[in-house]
């Protein structure tokens, strides 16, 4: 699996509608300071479901909308597409293209998309699990990043290879499956409560 496509469009300097093409292997984007490098990289975390406005670099989240020039508009929205290449069936039950989108007016609303079909953060979070892609994933390193990655606490470092050996998937399924048994657990105890008072 590998990144084939970024599409953006009104995503903070790109206006007007950009689409980057990427091959596999290393892609390297260059460009004169405030050309925009790192609002491409903020695109990526941002479709990905990052939802932390300081991690993009901004105040509130319409920061991430075109604000406008002398010359130019600002934008109703900003949108990003990321496309991504499953030919080796990495992802299993994917096609062999697959597209994640986001979208966010000025008035709030937004949107996450798979391949044009409206969903939630939480299945694009599950796609990228273990996948190392993730807003979290360690597969995008930006500027500052490195030195972070090397003072974090154990705790931290652990979910960094906990992701990279592939386990943040069953551990969630886990810890999902540890809710439901509580859940079962306090029904069964209320159960047991009437019946008491019933006998
Ligand atoms: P450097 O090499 O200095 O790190 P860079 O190429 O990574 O620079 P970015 O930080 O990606 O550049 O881009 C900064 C530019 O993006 C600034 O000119 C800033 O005004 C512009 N910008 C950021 N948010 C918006 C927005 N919402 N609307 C319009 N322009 C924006």
């Amino acid at each position: 699996m590998y990144l084939k496509k970024l599409r953006l469009s009104g995503f903070k300097s790109f206006a007007d509608p950009v689409s980057l093409e990427f091959s596999e292997g290393i892609s390297a984007i260059v460009g004169p300071n405030g050309s925009g490098k790192s609002n491409i990289t903020d695109a990526i975390k941002w479709v990905l479901g990052e939802q932390s406005i300081k991690s993009l670099r901004g105040k509130k989240m319409e920061d991430v909308i075109f604000s406008g020039t002398e010359k130019k508009q600002a934008s109703g929205y900003a949108e990003v597409v990321l496309i991504l290449d499953n030919k080796e069936g990495s992802l299993e039950n994917y096609p062999q293209e697959i597209a994640i989108s986001r979208k966010l007016f000025r008035s709030g609303e937004s949107d996450y998309a798979i391949n044009k079909k409206s969903c939630k953060l939480k299945e694009i979070h599950s796609i990228f699990m273990d996948t190392g892609l993730g807003k979290n994933g360690y597969s995008l390193i930006s500027q500052g990043s490195i030195e972070n990655i090397l003072s974090s606490s154990p705790t931290e470092l652990r979910n960094i290879f906990e992701e990279a050996v592939g386990i943040v998937s069953y551990k969630t399924k886990k810890n999902e499956a540890e809710k439901k048994l509580e859940q079962t657990q306090g029904h069964l105890d209320r159960l047991r409560d009437i019946m008491a008072e019933i006998e």
